[in-house]
């Protein structure tokens, strides 16, 4: 046997690997990897794979970026960790001031200047969904204690977070734990658009689309707002329901209702935010503001597990009292730790020296041009775009396609993981030509491997 199969084994013996069911890897094996550099993955044996899902959606600028190594090390030998309940240090700090500068303001100018934070995305979902439950008990409306959560949304998986997700694949096992959410429309058209040689990646769907799902809502609002604390979306893209788009019109809409009706607005930008959809925040597309942003992710590059709730002066001046019940007890051992802090330090700063945003609109352009070769496949439909995001759906009866496909594109030196018939790239900001032409070749002739098989 030799030592990678024996890692193999023992991984399989003694790891409980996430979002799998166990039992394939007796014919699916695990893929070892030793290192990683830039867009590549290296396994144990050398061979190389171009990582086209950001690791899980987290990583931005390249595995092992000497420009967040550096700092991390840096830390590291300064202040690894220190709790964050009675004291304080300067990269969590600074990351609050610089996240508070960074992200969207309300049409008052309100900040969202208050800074609570978790380590993985689901941690910010709870805090989001416990502050805006407190919010009301202490401003005098406990009998607002329902969330409003679109159709078909992912929030996280623990029981808070499932709570608010829609997709029947993570929830329906669980459903007896979880409190019932108000399932609102979700803004898009009933099926996906005709196949497209041609998209248009400014409008990844139609404005119209927008206005019965805001009917809806209004009218879930009118009848029950008295009971609803919160209305939770993913702005513009929900990611695991297939990297579905929707317009910006939906979201102005959504806030207007929020404002009008006393509901919440909670913008879980944990995949969509730090860049991914061509602005810092995605909410910036529809110019609004939420009363908390989550964010996570891509917030350390995809370094460290950080994530943060930012929220406004009203929600933090509900807590602010002299009795311990008003204020917000909700803790984790590692919040705020400094490590992660500084690589998310670093990653907004590579954002400002480098104008990150600019500069991935003409990559993003650069690769669309590239990838429309794929769309012209006939049994490519609905090819779209948005920011650093593409995907398509492939027409196939298979059931086994979305392992099948990765399969095919890793024994083509490509990570890929499709969600069902939905296949996307996402992949770190630091791709360049000769990879996005791996990207696509790959991707094309795996693609071209399975449907003939
Ligand atoms: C990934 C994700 C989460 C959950 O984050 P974890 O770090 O996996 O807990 C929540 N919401 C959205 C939109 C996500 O994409």
């Amino acid at each position: 046997m030799s030592a990678n199969d024996d890692l193999l084994a023992r991984s399989l013996r003694h790891v409980w690997h996430p979002c799998t069911q166990m039992k394939q890897h007796q014919t699916w094996p695990l893929v070892p990897i030793e290192r990683g550099e830039g867009v590549w993955l290296y396994d144990v044996d050398g061979h190389r794979y171009l990582d086209a899902v950001s690791s899980w959606w987290v990583n931005l600028f390249g595995h092992c970026n000497p420009r967040i190594n550096a700092p991390v090390a840096a830390q590291l030998n300064t202040l690894e960790h220190v709790m964050l309940a009675g004291f304080t240090h300067r990269p969590v700090v600074e990351l609050s001031e610089r996240l508070g500068e960074l992200a969207p303001r309300a049409a008052d100018g309100t900040r969202l200047g208050h800074a609570s934070y978790g380590s993985d995305g689901a941690s910010a979902v709870e805090i989001a969904l416990k502050m805006s439950f407190h919010y009301w008990r202490n401003t005098g409306r406990p009998g607002k204690q329902r969330f409003a959560a679109l159709a078909d949304s992912y929030h996280g998986e623990t029981l808070g977070a499932l709570s608010v997700t829609g997709l029947a694949f993570f929830r329906d096992a669980y459903d007896a734990l979880l409190r019932v959410p108000l399932i609102v429309p979700v803004p898009m058209p009933e099926r996906p658009r005709a196949s497209t040689t041609s998209p248009a990646p400014d409008a990844p769907c139609c404005a119209e689309c927008a206005v019965p799902a805001l009917v809806a809502l209004e009218a879930e609002f009118a009848r029950s707002h008295e009971t609803i604390a919160a209305l939770i979306v993913e702005p513009l893209v929900q990611g695991a329901a297939g990297m579905r788009m929707y317009h910006p019109d939906y979201l102005r809409g959504a806030r207007e209702l929020c404002t009008r009706y006393r509901v919440h607005l909670i913008a879980d930008e944990i995949m969509t935010g730090m860049g991914r959809t061509g602005t810092m925040f995605a909410c910036e597309q529809a110019a609004i503001a939420p009363d908390f942003l989550c964010l996570s992710k891509g917030l350390t590059g995809g370094y460290l597990p950080l994530s943060v709730v930012l929220t406004t002066d009203d929600v933090y001046g509900a807590f602010y009292d002299d009795d311990n019940a008003r204020a917000f007890l909700h803790s984790h051992s590692y919040t705020g730790n400094p490590l992660a802090c500084s690589a998310a330090l670093a990653t907004l700063d590579l954002f400002a020296d480098d104008d990150v945003i600019v500069a991935n609109r003409s990559l993003a352009a650069r690769l669309t041009e590239r990838a429309l070769e794929l769309a012209d496949l006939p049994q490519v439909r609905n090819f779209r775009h948005l920011g650093m995001i593409w995907g398509f759906e492939v027409d196939t009866v298979d059931p086994e396609f979305s392992r099948r496909l990765f399969n095919a594109a890793l024994a083509r030196g490509v990570l890929l993981r499709p969600i069902g018939n939905t296949v996307y790239f996402m992949p770190p900001y630091v791709i360049d030509e000769a990879a996005i032409e791996h990207l696509v070749v790959g991707t094309r002739d795996a693609l071209r491997a399975c449907l003939a098989a």
